[in-house]
């Protein structure tokens, strides 16, 4: 098995969790409610995020509903809460290279990434 593939099917395991005490905000604009089950919740976050843009937030690439995850624009480990405005979804590749990130420092490891690849392409 390539590196490529392992890495893909690691970041479609990664899971996507919510407080215990689920943002009371982010249940109504799903129209849920907090005695629901926890997955019955996220299923309709998602439906929710991918009915306004069928698309990964990063890489803007059209995705098929399962091929995209939920993630926090904002990680819960740098403050990022469980509101619909931190929450996004993001297709495996992406999810894999934001990791722990934020969206902005993300944003920049991919432009340095960009340079140092025009950069190598320069030596030749
Ligand atoms: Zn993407």
């Amino acid at each position: 098995m390539n590196s490529a593939k392992v890495r893909f099917e690691k970041a479609q395991h990664q899971d996507f969790k919510l407080s215990d005490r689920i943002d009371e905000d982010l249940l109504e604009t799903i129209g849920a409610t907090q005695e629901m089950p926890k997955g019955a919740i996220v299923d309709m976050i998602k439906e929710y995020l991918f009915r306004r843009g069928k698309a990964c937030a990063l890489c803007k690439k059209t995705q098929h509903r399962k091929k995209l995850s939920i993630n926090h624009r904002i990680p819960k480990s740098k403050g990022g809460r469980d509101n619909i405005e931190n929450l996004q979804l993001l297709c495996a590749r992406c999810l894999e290279l934001k990791g722990d990130k934020t969206m902005l420092e993300t944003r920049k490891k991919i432009r340095t990434q960009k340079n140092k690849i025009k950069q190598e392409r320069k030596k030749y």
